[in-house]
């Protein structure tokens, strides 16, 4: 029997509504849910991005840094220089990586597509076997924990039983041991597709939901949607609740713009009300809705891009609002201070995340430009080799960020197989980052490689105090 006390009033009446229509009513008679129940498979733990980097950078260079700083008087930069740096050649050694961005279709369902979509096109050249044979090979090395594999689109849902199927990605990658992710609009999860990504293992969904404001959630969308969105999104709840597990696990993606960056707060109560009422950390529904902020990118968009003093607003007085709204719904659930969650981490915005030279004046400057990651740039890229990236197309990229924007391919599937492509890079990442192509960079990459070069900094004293 579905327990739907969890969620708040008003909400556990719209879910109990859609339980009683006639979509999930048949899904419910033909028996989906026990053969989900008695057949689905579990979501992998996945590998940390930071300790992937560090792992295998200590592995190709502690011993040789350590005979190097016994053998001659290298100062701070030059140990850390050794230390940080991949060797050129990896011939003896295959690379592992924790994150797979698998872009399976330009084409997307939403015509015309969300104001905002930055996505250009390209051709499909990879087929769903090229898909399988990419998976295959990124996870031969699996043991305890997986590589986290992101598909996203165009609209992955595009591809259907392909990817939620028995014999679909997704099931695929998690009887491999990957970790998985599906970036999706929401708008075609049916209940038999929210019942099959459980039975496949699916861990995580990412869902843009930009505001609550209906009309402009829909001018963003492009069409009449928002209601459609929040069916899919719903029908995950519910599909959780009748299996009786704790994924997957849906995030929220709200991509800021001028049109619903005041809306923000809103949006935050919204998701509140809307995900299941807990003040336990340890539920995996804690943060269940939350959103991962994402100013708008791409220079055709340059009309709707917050201006520098938008931005300053947001990352001070409206980010101070929804925090209090957090700590305010805490206390309501009767959270401990010593028990609280903050805004942090994932759910922190871009500003607060990363450090960004020059503080936040210079930050907003830069940001009203779109160049959101400039200032937060290493000194190296460490964490490309631990990544890759595919288009459609085929085409194999060192990150999401320079897939999305075509920079600088590495190679091309099935031409070249994954870590081969990774291993000829190898050498040209020693000259990234650079602003030009790397403006963009992910805030997931630019926390990664700010807190490998801080770990690999205390290594190096680690290295001369013994
Ligand atoms: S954008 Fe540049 S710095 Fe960021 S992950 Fe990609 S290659 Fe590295």
């Amino acid at each position: 029997m579905i327990n739907l006390n969890v969620y708040s009033q008003n909400h556990r009446k719209e879910l109990e509504q859609l339980l009683e229509s006639s979509e999930w009513q048949r899904v419910i008679k033909s028996g989906l849910v026990d053969e989900v129940k008695n057949e689905k498979l579990k979501p992998n733990k996945v590998r940390n991005f930071i300790d992937t980097v560090i792992q295998q950078l200590l592995k190709f260079n502690e011993e040789r840094v350590k005979k190097l700083y016994s053998e001659h008087n290298l100062d701070d930069e030059e140990i850390f220089a050794e230390l940080s740096k991949w060797p050129e050649d990896m011939d003896d050694s295959e690379p592992v990586i924790s994150f797979l961005g698998l872009n399976l279709t330009p084409e997307c369902n939403f015509r015309p597509k969300c104001l905002y979509c930055n996505q250009p096109w390209t051709e499909s050249k990879l087929t769903i076997q090229d898909w399988k044979d990419i998976i295959k090979e990124v996870t031969e090395d699996v043991r305890e924990e997986g590589p986290y594999i992101y598909f996203t689109g165009g609209e992955p849902l595009l591809l259907g039983e392909d990817l939620w199927g028995d014999n679909g990605l997704i099931k695929y990658a998690t009887e491999r041991g990957a970790g998985l992710n599906v970036n999706t609009n929401a708008s075609m999860i049916t209940p038999e597709i929210a019942l099959r990504f459980i039975k496949s293992g699916l861990g995580r969904l990412h869902i843009s939901l930009d505001t609550s404001d209906k009309d402009t959630q829909n001018f963003l969308f492009g069409g009449e949607r928002f209601d459609r969105v929040m069916q899919g999104i719903y029908n995950i709840q519910i599909a959780r609740d009748l299996v009786g597990v704790g994924y997957p696990i849906i995030h929220t993606n709200c991509v800021l713009t001028k049109k619903n960056m005041e809306h923000f707060p809103e949006l935050f109560q919204f998701i509140l009300d809307k995900h299941k009422q807990t003040g336990d950390k340890s539920d995996p529904f804690f943060n269940d809705l939350f959103t991962h902020v994402v100013p708008v990118g791409g220079d055709e968009n340059e009309d709707i891009r917050p201006s520098a003093e938008d931005f300053r607003k947001f990352y001070t007085e409206t980010w101070e609002t929804v925090s209090n709204m957090w700590s305010e719904y805490q206390d309501k659930m009767g959270v401990p201070p010593d028990k609280r969650g903050e805004l942090f981490g994932y759910f922190s915005n871009p500003f607060l995340r990363v450090k960004h030279k020059g503080g936040i004046d210079a930050y907003v400057k830069e940001a009203a430009k779109g160049r959101y990651g400039s200032l937060a740039l290493s000194d190296q890229c460490y964490v490309a080799p631990t990544q890759a990236a595919f288009t459609p197309d085929g085409k194999q990229y060192r990150c999401g960020s320079h897939a999305i924007r075509h920079v600088l391919p590495l190679g091309s599937f099935p031409d070249s197989g994954v870590f081969d492509n990774i291993k000829a890079g190898i050498s040209s990442a020693a000259m990234l980052p650079q602003e030009k192509y790397c403006y963009g960079c992910a805030l997931a990459t630019l926390y990664i490689n700010q807190s490998v070069e801080s770990k690999l900094k205390e290594k190096v004293k680690e290295i001369k105090s013994v």
